[in-house]
């Protein structure tokens, strides 16, 4: 039986994937007035006093919400709520076996921004975090935006922003081997959508100076700068070299790293070889990447990686969104910040240490030292950005990441 034959039959015979369990028992009249009414009163009336409270006395401080329109699902497109929430619950499912954190699938039935936002502002008294998934660019970068500034929650976007960290990490390693530097490398990022957004953004906040974007219309600059909407338009400024024009085949020119979240197949072995000595391919197109890395390896590629998992450095955002959620709810942060991103990538690419091979520049995602470290780098980011709730010292940090 084929892969897709055997995930049907799993689906069908445990009626999707989750559920919700109950952490205490209601087996008599005792047990159910201390877990519903009248005992259940006493909680209400501390949490009413002192709204904080409820993370104290309910499940809402481990509890995230996964929001999907199902505009951009993975591989599949604009498939539509409904059909979004086989892989919204496969999320829940990581979000608990990785990190313990209890996430629930919520496929909506809306592509409207404003609604969206409405809605997810809406659920503030029950989560703790919201992780949007799966909704395309660019309403997913106005909806991500407004969240941040109307709410108080961990606000992510997996698609953009877990991608950015594990890219990162990776590229922290990957220039280990060549013996260059992030702040003086020419990277060319090719495609200009959700995924291409954050990593150039995340590259850059992180010391790149030297970046170009190219999408399919060629080398993004100010004279094409009305195509695109406020956000992208900033991250214009901020990379693209005025006066540039052409497309993939000039930007790539002695370029150290080439960053792939496009379409399939569009880098060519000759662009490969017109690159810097000692190239960085990421071809992360999926499931076709944007070389083969064989292809890539044979025009002199140093290190190659994508997003499948059948070849060497995935690029696989379980090794990231687990531990951040983990770290930021322990410390209940009040937003997830481009420095606990920077934070998470750096502990990530830590990990490895010196098995440091063209092979192995990001851990392996069943990796168990993943998720504490992850959570401990960015609990610790949270805590020196003032972006915590609650004030705790490297020991108590431990302490509760290990405990979760
Ligand atoms: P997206 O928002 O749809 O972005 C795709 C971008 O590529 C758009 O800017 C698109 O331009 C551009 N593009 C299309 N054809 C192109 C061409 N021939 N040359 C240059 N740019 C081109 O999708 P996304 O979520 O960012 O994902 C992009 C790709 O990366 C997908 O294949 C996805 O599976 C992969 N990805 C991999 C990982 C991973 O490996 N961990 C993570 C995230 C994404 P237009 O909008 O103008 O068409
Ligand atoms: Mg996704």
């Amino acid at each position: 039986m084929d892969i897709y034959q055997k995930a049907l039959k799993l689906h069908s015979k445990n009626q999707g994937k989750i559920e919700m369990k109950s952490k205490v028992r209601v087996r008599n009249k005792e047990e159910l007035s201390l877990a519903y009414s009248p005992g259940v009163a006493e909680p209400c009336r501390e949490i009413k006093k002192d709204k904080d409270k409820a993370y104290e006395y309910t499940a809402r401080g481990n509890q995230v919400a996964v929001v999907s329109s199902g505009t951009a699902v993975l591989g599949l497109g604009d498939i539509g709520p409904e059909a979004a929430l086989p892989v919204m619950e496969g999320k829940a499912v990581l979000f608990k076996e990785f990190a313990n954190v209890d996430a629930f699938p919520l496929c909506i039935g809306s592509k409207d921004v404003d609604e969206i936002v409405q809605f997810v502002k809406l659920l503030e008294p029950t989560f703790a975090g919201i992780n949007l998934e799966d909704i395309s660019a660019p309403k997913c970068f106005e909806i991500e935006k407004r969240l941040k500034e109307e709410t108080n929650m961990a606000i992510f976007h997996d698609d953009q922003h877990g991608t950015a960290v594990v890219v990162l990490a990776a590229v922290i390693n990957a220039l280990k081997l060549v013996d260059k530097n992030l702040e003086e490398i020419k990277i060319v990022v090719n495609g200009a959508g959700a995924a291409a957004t954050a990593v150039s953004k995340l590259l850059l906040d992180a010391g790149a100076k030297n970046l170009i974007i190219n999408d399919i219309i060629g080398i993004l600059n100010e004279d094409n700068l009305d195509q695109y909407d406020l956000l992208r338009q900033k991250l214009i400024k901020r990379t693209n070299p005025k006066g540039l024009s052409g497309g993939l085949a000039e930007a790539i020119e002695d370029a150290d790293l080439f960053i792939g979240l496009s379409v399939g197949d569009i880098l060519k072995a000759e662009m490969v070889k017109r690159m810097a000595a000692d190239p960085l391919i990421f071809a992360m197109a999926n499931p076709s990447p944007e070389i083969k890395p064989e292809l890539a390896l044979e025009a002199g590629a140093a290190v190659i990686a994508t997003g499948r998992s059948d070849y060497p450095n995935q690029i696989n955002n379980v090794l990231a969104f687990p531990g951040i959620f983990r770290g930021a709810l322990d410390l209940r942060a009040v937003e997830i910040s481009e420095d606990m991103k920077i934070a998470a990538a750096e502990a990530i690419a830590n990990l490895v240490g010196d098995k440091l091979d063209k092979k192995y520049i990001i851990p392996d995602p069943f990796d168990q030292r993943v998720v504490p470290a992850v959570a401990f780098a960015v609990a610790k980011s949270a805590v020196q950005n003032n972006l915590a709730r609650i004030e705790m010292d490297e020991q108590q940090i431990k302490n509760i990441i290990s405990k979760n």
